[in-house]
This record gives C-alpha cells, structure tokens and sequence, in this order.
C-alpha cells in the first residue's frame, strides 16, 4: 500500500512515463519526433506535472518483443540488415537511436500498464505504434508496444483480457493483424476510412468515417461503441491510443474535428473506463499538425482528461493492489 505524502495535492493521481530517447532524431520529416519532449516540457511548465510524476523507462526484453515479433524481425533490426523494401514500407530512415527508441518505447508502455494496475492511469508520452506487424514495419512504426505490454501483462498474469481503443485517424493494421484470432482482446479502431493503411484486416469493431466528419458525429459513433464493447468484453484493462491526428489542421488526416472535440473524446474514453474501474494505459499516437503546437496541446489535453477524470472517479482500485 503507497500512503499519499503530505503536501501531494499538485501531484497528479498517476504516473507520466518518459524518457529523452523517445525522440527518433528524424529531422525535417513529417514524424514530429521531438513532440515527445515538447509535451513532457509542457506538462512540467505549465504547471500541470512536478518532476515526481515522472517515471523513467527501461528498453523492453527481448523476451518481451518475441512475445509479439518475430525473432527475424527483430535480428534485423538490432543488426542493421533491414532490405531497401523493408525501410521502404517503414517510411523512416534506419539508425541504431531509432531502434533503441522502439524498444524504449515498448518498455513504456510496460511500464504504463504496470502503473495503471496501481493507480488507475498510467500513461505514457510515447507509444502507440499501431501499424507495427510481427514481421515488418510500416507507417514509422517498427515495434508493436502496445502489444507487446498486453502479452507481458497477461504473461505475468496481471490480466486475461484486454481492450485496445484505438483513435488515431489511420487504422490500427498491426493491432488487427496481431490479436485477429484472440479471443482474449478486444480491439476497437475509429479512422478515416479513406486514409492509409490501404489495406485494413479487421479489427473486432472498426468504426469507419467518411472524410471531413465533424465533432458531433465522431463522439457520437465512438462514446456509445466503446461503451457497449466494455460492456460486453468486460476488459481488464485499456489500452488507449489518443492520436492527435483526427484533428482537423493535420497533414495526414481528412477528419474535420476540433482540439476541443478531440479532449471530450479523451474524456469521454476514460469515463467509461474508469466509473467501470478498469485500469486505463494512454499511448500518443499519431500527429502531424501543420503546427507542431496544436499537436502538443492535443496530447497535453489527453493528460488533463485523465487527470479531470481520475478526480471525477476517485481512486477506482483496492489500496494494496
Ligand atoms: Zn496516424
């Protein structure tokens, strides 16, 4: 049992996990990849996050990754002998930094989901690396993390079943491909249909929409979609991916929804979660904002969703769990 410290009133009810090796180093590309600082900085000067909240990650295991990957695939990545069509279908340029962020980054989500198990929330300013396959990367995603904490948390038998709640605006490909056949997860994708990947295995629900949709009409078939699936699945626990992307101003997305719309999303996600006391794990997705700024206020709101609705839903776990 953790006893809260006298004076932790400005602390936030949950843990941020980071780390400066999340940045991919890319460059003028159109993968914002220091947006991952530019958020923890945000959280801390804006008063939102004292430096306790923090937690540092280690890389995943190996073991971790096998659990999902294939053992090809991650030998050429840790060896440098990705083929011209492998860098090709990844869209980044290969590095060594760049492979050690993706295991970062699934270490993350690990340790996000260990945190959720605790306090509810845990989330991480990285991850969400949804269009990674067990053999092959693509869409600057080489390592599933999100599938990659779900199998560790069932492996260390914290949770049998698993929900993925998937909001960035292209289809969660990899998620799909990974748990099609799992009874065990429930994945849930809301994405502009006319988008990538052009090829979209099914995930258990797929929320389809047209382009240029509106703030009323996303909330509208995503709020009553997870509500129902949680529901019936009766998860163990979330895995949300609170992509930036659906946000009307990005140069990847079609979608026509406001960064206020895109909080109420956030907001709305975790209500039906947390009045269920179902842990919740956030990852950030996607986001390619013509303005790096609006990306960042869109995830820094994803953390003040979480923080309004933890407040909201006291506490939703047994002190000692
Ligand atoms: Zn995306």
């Amino acid at each position: 049992m953790r006893l809260r410290m006298a004076g932790s009133e400005d602390m936030l009810p949950f843990k941020l996990v980071y780390h400066d090796g999340y940045d991919l180093n890319l460059g003028a590309h159109v993968f914002p990849s220091q947006k991952f600082r530019l958020i923890a900085d945000k959280l801390l000067s804006e008063g939102i996050a004292s430096k306790e909240d923090f937690l540092r990650p280690e890389p995943a295991s190996d073991s971790d990754i096998l659990r999902v990957h294939t053992a090809e695939w991650v030998t050429k990545l840790k060896t440098g002998t990705l083929t011209p069509s492998d860098i090709m279908k990844l869209e980044v340029p290969y590095s060594r930094e760049l492979v050690d962020a993706f295991w970062l980054a699934a270490g993350g989500t690990i340790l996000a989901a260990q945190s959720a198990l605790r306090d509810g929330f845990g989330c991480n300013l990285g991850g969400g690396f949804h269009h990674a396959y067990p053999g092959h990367g693509e869409g600057f995603c080489a390592i599933h993390d999100v599938a990659v904490a779900i199998r560790r948390m069932q492996s260390d038998g914290e949770i049998r079943k698993a929900m993925v709640v998937d909001t960035d605006v292209h289809h969660g490909n990899g998620t799909a491909a990974i748990f099609g056949k799992d009874k065990s997860v429930f994945t849930l994708s809301i994405h502009q249909v006319n988008n990538y990947p052009a090829h979209k295995p099914a995930s258990t629900l797929d929320l389809n929409m047209e382009d240029g949709v509106s703030d009323e009409e996303y909330l509208g078939a995503l709020l009553p979609a997870v509500h129902h699936s949680i529901d019936k699945f009766q998860p163990d626990m979330v895995f949300y991916l609170g992509g930036a992307d659906p946000y009307r101003e990005d140069q990847l997305g079609g979608l026509d929804i406001s960064i206020k719309g895109l909080k109420a999303r956030d907001a709305g996600v975790f209500e039906e979660a947390r009045k269920r006391k179902i842990p919740v794990v956030t990852t950030l997705a996607g986001g390619y904002a013509r303005r790096v700024e609006d990306t960042v206020q869109i995830h820094v709101n994803t953390i003040l969703a979480a923080k309004e609705v933890a407040e909201k839903y006291p506490q939703a776990r047994q002190a000692g769990n």
